[in-house]
């Protein structure tokens, strides 16, 4: 486990390089960006960029979405990993949005998670990222660059998230998912790690092994 200290020393530096991180996923609305997000699971955010560049400025609302049909805006999301269920998903989504909400997007874990499509994960992304609460959405990313700096090792997602929620100083919170994510698609890569690189290597147990063990 990671000391106090070490873990403001992460994030100061976290956040000395990059003092606004945000989503790389393109969104003018929370609704939009909700869209998007049930799109990237399991597909990568430039595919889904791709399609909701030309999906949004045709149809960007819940009545919109629905009026484009299930054929209609699969014509934009068939390019996107598993588009079949998360267009059904998303059209369900849109359905319940007018019919319980006018619309808009609720901003709570129960009322989102019970919308089709959205995990804890998405819930995560739209509360930290939309509604500003300090919450931390463990994605692949999230969960390996945990692990391998050892500042909250576990072995499944929702583990490391509440290791993470308890360890990480509040002043830091709200930006961590961000900083985590873009560190691991960036830097602590899945394949091949670039250490060398790595502005927090002299924190991290996983290079402490490889080189000084
Ligand atoms: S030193 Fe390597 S393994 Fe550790 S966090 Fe940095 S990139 Fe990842």
């Amino acid at each position: 486990m990671k000391t106090l200290e070490e873990i403001h020393q992460l994030f100061s530096r976290f956040q000395a390089t990059n003092p606004e991180p945000t989503t790389e996923l393109n969104y003018q609305t929370p609704f939009e960006l909700l869209v998007a997000v049930i799109l990237s699971a399991q597909a990568t955010d430039k595919g889904v960029n791709k399609a909701t560049a030309l999906l949004f400025p045709v149809a960007n609302t819940p009545q919109a979405l629905l009026n484009l049909g299930e054929k209609g805006l699969k014509e934009y999301t068939k390019t996107i990993n598993l588009y079949n269920n998360k267009t059904r998903n998303i059209l369900k989504t849109c359905q319940i949005l007018l019919d319980q909400y006018q619309g808009s997007i609720p901003n709570n874990r129960k009322e989102l998670e019970a919308l089709p499509g959205v995990g804890r994960k998405t819930a995560n992304v739209i509360l930290n990222t939309v509604f500003k609460e300090p919450i931390i959405a463990v994605d692949t990313h999230i969960f390996r660059v945990s692990n391998r700096l050892g500042l909250a090792p576990g072995k499944t997602p929702r583990e490391v998230e509440d290791t993470l929620v308890q360890v990480i100083p509040d002043e830091f919170k709200y930006h961590a998912h961000h900083w985590l994510l873009l560190h691991g698609r960036y830097i602590c890569t899945a394949r091949n790690p670039h250490c060398q690189e790595c502005i927090v290597k002299d924190l991290c147990d996983d290079y402490k092994d490889k080189y000084f063990k």
